[in-house]
């Protein structure tokens, strides 16, 4: 067992290429793979994962904001960054880093198009997204017209690919709709392509997609969550492996009276002689108060031990009564052993917001492959 003194977030690269792997089994051997690294890496660190990542050949990078693209420039990063929401204030940065935005409207495209100009830039890559149903960002079909029109006979900009994203592609109720997405980005690609007499690369998968629709893969896939073992599915979570796992330690055990209470606001009452330990991480290292009360679980010595009480920010305290631990003892709250999908569903959200939501104040530590 790791000797764990403190709150750390355990990042393994070895089930990392695993799901890499077996994301990438699931396509055909000429489809592209982009690896989302967005928010930290879904919470985790995007530097070491970009690394490995890049050793093991990916194709892309797609990143949210500017500055997440600028860190893994910083960091020694060669490939390609795709940058999914770019905003004008970081319309420099983006050209000075070699990103690559994404450019989901009319405004959007004649600003970049613009800041391109005044650097005197040629054939500088870009991306087009479209909107399909998600209805959050992306140009419409209609605007293909006005995207041709715009671009004509300027070498300003070289459209490297064309995308959109799928609203339900996890949700097996919503396939007609998902299915009708597909045909939409069809037509789309076959009108843009035609209209603008070029053939970038088209890509609309995310990981669920992947699962789930592997005949709409096109020329380039986007893996995120799966990447991270998570796949909104039991099955497949089977066969992925978390890479990142929430561990700590007990500071201290009480031992406690019936009728008397734990943590702020008396939320808990004991009703007969309890054991209480207190663990070193809080809603401010992002397990926040919706875990607390009774709802979730943390396993100590490989068995289950509820949060009781209120989530304070810097602690939490768990029920030890029927369980043989020390103070000092290794807690984990998910990843290897029990998933953060079912620590997250105890709070009814998923397992991409728990995993983004690990404040940066937790220290990482990376498992080499
Ligand atoms: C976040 C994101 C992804 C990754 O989705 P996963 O479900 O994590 O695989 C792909 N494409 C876009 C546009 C995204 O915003």
């Amino acid at each position: 067992m790791p000797d764990t003194s403190e709150t750390i977030l355990e990042i393994d690269l070895r089930a990392l290429k695993h799901n890499f792997n077996f994301l990438k089994s699931k396509l055909k051997a000429t489809t592209k793979f982009l690896a989302v690294v967005k928010a930290y890496a879904y919470g985790s660190d995007a530097i070491h994962i970009a690394k490995k990542l890049e050793t093991l050949k990916v194709d892309y990078f797609a990143v949210a904001y500017a500055n997440e693209g600028v860190q893994l420039r910083e960091a020694g990063i060669k490939t390609p960054i795709l940058v999914l929401h770019p905003q004008p204030a970081y319309f420099d940065v983006i050209i000075d880093y070699n990103l690559e935005p994404s450019l989901y409207s009319a405004r959007i495209l004649e600003l970049f198009l613009k800041v391109v100009s005044e650097k005197n830039k040629q054939n500088y890559p870009v991306h087009i997204k479209f909107n399909t149903g998600l209805n959050r960002l992306g140009f419409d079909q209609k605007d293909i017209a006005f995207i041709a029109e715009t671009l004509e006979e300027k070498s300003e900009l070289k459209i490297i690919s064309i995308l959109s994203h799928l609203a339900a592609s996890e949700d097996k109720n919503e396939e007609a709709f998902t299915l009708s997405q597909i045909n939409l980005f069809d037509e789309i690609a076959t009108e843009f392509d035609k209209k603008l007499n070029i053939k970038p690369l088209k890509h609309i998968l995310n990981t669920s997609g992947i699962i789930n629709y592997p005949h709409a893969q096109y020329d380039m896939a986007r893996s995120g969550i799966g990447l991270y073992g998570y796949g909104n599915d039991q099955e497949v979570d089977n066969k992925l492996q978390q890479v990142v796992t929430l561990k700590t330690t007990i500071s201290q055990i009480h031992k406690i009276s019936p009728n008397e209470s734990v943590g702020y606001n008396r939320k808990f009452v004991s009703e007969s002689e309890q054991i209480i330990a207190t663990l070193p991480l809080g809603h401010a290292d992002g397990i926040g108060r919706q875990y607390g009360n009774g709802k979730t679980y943390v396993s100590v010595n490989g068995k289950k031990a509820l949060i009781i009480g209120n989530v304070c920010m810097d602690m939490i305290m768990i029920d030890v009564t029927d369980i043989t631990c020390n103070e000092g003892d290794e807690v984990v709250l998910f990843g290897k052993f029990e998933s953060a999908e079912e620590f997250a569903k105890t709070a009814n959200t998923i397992s991409y917001e728990l995993l983004t939501g690990i404040s940066q104040r937790v220290k990482r530590i990376v498992i080499e492959d």
